[in-house]
C-alpha cells in the first residue's frame, strides 16, 4: 500500500477497506485515524505517533491530499465504521479485546456487538478511565489473553500511546477508536 506525506505527517492510502484491513492485520499496525486537522495542525508529537504507526485517511480533507499527490484511486475510511468492519470480515477466526469510554458505555458496547455479532470472541473488556497500577495488570492481561484485535476508545493521544505500550509486550491489530463507543451506543 502506498503513502504519502502531508504536511510531514505519512498517510497511507487504501484503495478499499479490505486492502486497509489485510495489511493492518499481517503487519500487526496500529491504525490511527487521520484528518485534515491532525495534518493542518500536527504537533510534533502527534506527528511522531502517526508516523510510527499506519496512519490512515479518516477525513476527506486527508483524501483530497492524497489525490494531489497522486494517488487517485484512495478512499475516506471513518474510523467509527472500520471497527466494526473489522468485526464483521474477521470475527469467525478472530480474538477481541476493547478498551475505553465509562463503565456504562463499553458495558453496552459489548451487549450490543454480542447481540449484533452472536459468536463474537470478546475475550475481555474494559473502562478507560486506568487508576493507579491498573495500567500493569491491563498489559499483563493482555498478554494473558492474546487478543487478536484491540480497539481503544479513549481520544488522542491518550489512546495511541496506550496502544504502543500494549503492542511492545503483545502483537496485535490495534485500532485507536476516540468517541465511536459512545457513537455505537447512541
Ligand atoms: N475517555 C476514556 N478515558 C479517558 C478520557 C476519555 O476512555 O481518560 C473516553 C471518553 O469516555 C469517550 C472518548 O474517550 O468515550 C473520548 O473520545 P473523543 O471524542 O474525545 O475522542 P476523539 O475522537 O476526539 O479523539
Amino acid at each position: 500500500m502506498e503513502s504519502r506525506l502531508l504536511n510531514g505527517v505519512q498517510v497511507y492510502a487504501p484503495a478499499t477497506r479490505q486492502e486497509l484491513i489485510n495489511y493492518a492485520l499481517n503487519n500487526h499496525s496500529l491504525l490511527v485515524a487521520v484528518n485534515a486537522e491532525k495534518v493542518l495542525h500536527a504537533t510534533d508529537q502527534t506527528r511522531d505517533i502517526i508516523n510510527r504507526n499506519l496512519g490512515y485517511p479518516d477525513g476527506i480533507g486527508a483524501v483530497m491530499g492524497l489525490k494531489k499527490k497522486g494517488l487517485d484511486q484512495v478512499i475516506k475510511i471513518p474510523g467509527c465504521e472500520l471497527w466494526l468492519d473489522i468485526i464483521r470480515t474477521q470475527m469467525k477466526d478472530k480474538r477481541f479485546y476493547l478498551i475505553g469510554a465509562k463503565d456504562e458505555v463499553i458495558e453496552e458496547t459489548v451487549l450490543k456487538l454480542r447481540s449484533e455479532f452472536p459468536g463474537i470472541n470478546i475475550v475481555n473488556y474494559r473502562n478507560g478511565y486506568l487508576k493507579q497500577g491498573e495500567r500493569e495488570l491491563l498489559l499483563a492481561d493482555i498478554v494473558q489473553k492474546k487478543p487478536d484485535v484491540v480497539f481503544v476508545a479513549m481520544g488522542s493521544p491518550r489512546q495511541e500511546l496506550l496502544m504502543e505500550e500494549m503492542s511492545n509486550c503483545h502483537s496485535a491489530l490495534y485500532q485507536g477508536l476516540g468517541g465511536s463507543f459512545d457513537l455505537y451506543t447512541g
